[in-house]
């Protein structure tokens, strides 16, 4: 089961993809995720990654391409994956096309995670991350069980660079000029399921196997 999960920054599509991966016990890749810990390790890939992601810019897709078809080749996703934030850009999409069909294989599913820009910045500005192992977390609607501190690895959490406010619309700008655009690219392909990112986590999640397990 290959799957991308597609929808504006702060849609909800990481922790959907966290919930995926637990459930059918296929890895997550997030570009996002691999980008900061790049950035942790300083590496010359986190330090080209870092110059752009600070500004709410993308990261060149030459750089983001050949790492997401790299990874998608190791033996653990043989049963298929979640790509969590990739691709973001047609040419992007139509690289891991072509790699797949290389492969002889396709995307399965195309998962949008609809939710307008005015709810996205109220989510963003109050979103907590997790420093060490990328896990997500809400002041308001998906606090962590001890205030400030991550569940998963006991992590002080922080807010963000690219989460603080003017940072947030651009990221909104560069997504429905860049990104959205994959909505019409996966429906042509056949692929596409949009649910409602509104609702609460349980309840996107419940939508996801529906669509997972009608088609
Ligand atoms: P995310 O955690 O998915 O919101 O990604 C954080 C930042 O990493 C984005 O704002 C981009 O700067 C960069 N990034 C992540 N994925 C990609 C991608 N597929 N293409 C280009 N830049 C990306």
């Amino acid at each position: 089961m290959k799957i991308v999960m597609l929808g504006a920054p702060g849609a909800g599509k990481g922790t959907q993809a966290r919930l995926i991966s637990e459930k059918y016990g296929i890895p997550q890749i997030s570009t996002g995720d691999i980008f900061r810990a790049n950035i942790r390790e300083n590496t010359e890939l986190g330090q080209r990654a870092k110059s752009y992601m600070d500004q709410g810019l993308l990261v060149p897709d030459e750089v983001t391409c050949d790492l997401v078809v790299d990874r998608i080749r190791r033996e653990d996703c043989a049963n298929g994956y979640i790509l969590d934030g990739f691709p973001r850009t047609i040419p992007q999409a139509m690289a891991l096309t072509r790699s797949l069909e290389a492969q002889g294989t396709k995307i399965d599913y195309a998962i949008d995670v609809e939710v307008p820009d005015d709810n996205i910045v109220q989510r963003m500005s109050g979103r907590r991350a997790c420093p060490k192992c990328g896990a997500t977390f809400h002041i308001r609607y998906k606090m962590p069980a001890q205030e400030g501190i991550c569940d998963f690895c006991g992590t002080a959490l922080i807010q963000r660079e690219d989460d603080h406010a003017e940072t947030v619309q651009k990221r909104l700008d560069v997504y429905h000029s860049q990104t959205q655009p994959l909505i019409e690219y996966y429906k042509e392909m056949g692929v596409l399921h949009s649910v409602d990112g509104t609702r609460n986590m349980d309840t996107v999640f419940n939508s996801i196997c529906e669509a997972l397990n009608e088609s």
